[in-house]
């Protein structure tokens, strides 16, 4: 047995955002701007100096806001100036950093979360306010949870907090790990009794299908606020369905790794280099997407007590699982290996080395040879 945390965001909209909440966004954003620029032009990446450097001239301007509030818009300062910095040395990013979004950061000082009630309580200028919001049945889940950071965000569909919850679970012991290759198109799974499950996910044409959607609306319709419209419904619609599809992928999985009590990913942090898109898809959507998916198996699977590594993605699919050879492809999606014989489907052989892989990581008493 041993203990990891888990943690996760949820989204909660509030049933109405009194007057004062939209003076409170106002006074926050011009604050976290004038912080970006004055990290800019001192360029300080240091919270610690930016706040000790400002703290006294804000509070004599806003001496009605809490303090705490001066911490965070310091805290989202430092981090977009940094970001903006990064950026910059790619040549990403030209002129000057600037804060557009509307958001709020909260720490524990600043607001109070009643998830019975259904009533987050707030600091403000004016004292503390208490606003109702929606439960959903998700909601209920984080009852026991202890409440981190929280994010006031106002959007065009009005005003949400987004709350940070954590959790200790204890995960068990591993028996063994299922290992699991994610793909654009199909999950791939390697089960310790050596046989081999693939889920076709269709997301590739759920994206798709989006993709020639955006096309046409950019074809049709000029730019300006209606097409910038369409395509942000359209974009919210595709995030919802992958995330539903991802949600569904998460469960079959953990339910076929809880009788092992281990389940295997590859570590995904160069997964540029190391998945196979297809054309008319960016990258940076891959990562997301890749990174998004992992992440829900991570959390579910812990929440059950399952054991998840993360293994090196080097070679999965290119070494024999059997002699540890090179292999070379066979046709279009069939690798064999020159050495043994040995061939199978890509996808299959990706899902069994990082399976071999995990076992090794974990000390396996017999460390597959391929691997050795
Ligand atoms: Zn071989």
């Amino acid at each position: 047995m041993s203990s990891e945390t888990v943690k996760l965001t949820a989204r909660f909209k509030l049933k109405e955002a009194p007057e004062g909440l939209y003076d409170l966004f106002k006074t926050y954003h011009e604050i976290v701007n004038y912080l970006i620029t004055y990290a800019y032009e001192n360029n300080i990446t240091s919270f610690y100096r930016l706040k000790e450097e400002t703290y006294y001239s804000l509070r004599e301007k806003y001496p009605e806001l809490p303090s705490h509030y001066l911490y965070t818009a310091c805290q989202m300062a430092t981090s977009i100036y940094k970001s903006y910095r990064k950026r910059r040395r790619r040549g990403k990013a030209r002129g000057k950093p600037v804060f557009k979004k509307e958001v709020i950061m909260l720490d524990d000082h600043l607001f109070k979360l009643e998830l019975k009630r259904g009533v987050v309580r707030l600091s403000t200028p004016r004292g503390r306010i208490s606003l109702g919001f929606y439960p959903t049945k998700y909601h209920e889940k984080f009852k026991d949870w202890r409440v981190g950071q929280a994010w006031l965000v106002k959007t065009p569909k009005g005003v949400f907090l987004n709350v940070v919850f954590s959790r200790e679970v204890e995960i068990k012991e591993p028996k063994d790990f299922l290992g699991v290759d994610l793909n654009e198109n199909n999950v791939t799974l390697s089960l310790p009794n050596g046989e081999f499950v693939q889920i076709i996910t269709h997301e590739r044409e759920i994206r798709t299908g989006y993709f020639v959607k955006r096309k046409k609306i950019q074809k049709k319709i000029k730019a300006g606020k209606r097409r910038r419209k369409l395509l942000r419904k359209y974009g919210e619609r595709e995030r919802n369905r992958i995330t539903d599809l991802y949600h569904k992928l998460a469960n079959k999985i953990i339910e076929i790794a809880e009788k092992y009590g281990g389940i295997a990913l590859e570590n995904l942090k160069n997964i540029r280099e190391h998945v196979r898109y297809s054309r008319e898809l960016n990258g940076r959507l891959h990562r997301w997407s890749f990174r998004k998916l992992q992440s829900i198996i991570e959390y579910k699977a812990k929440l059950r007590g399952i054991k998840v590594i993360f293994v090196d993605p080097a070679q999965t699919s290119s070494l024999c699982p059997i002699c540890g050879e090179r292999l070379s492809p066979k046709g279009h999606r069939v690798l064999k290996c020159g050495n043994c014989g040995f061939e199978a489907d890509r996808d299959v052989i990706g899902s069994w080395n990082i399976r071999l892989k995990a076992l090794k990581m974990w000390g396996a008493p017999f460390p597959p040879k391929a691997l050795q």
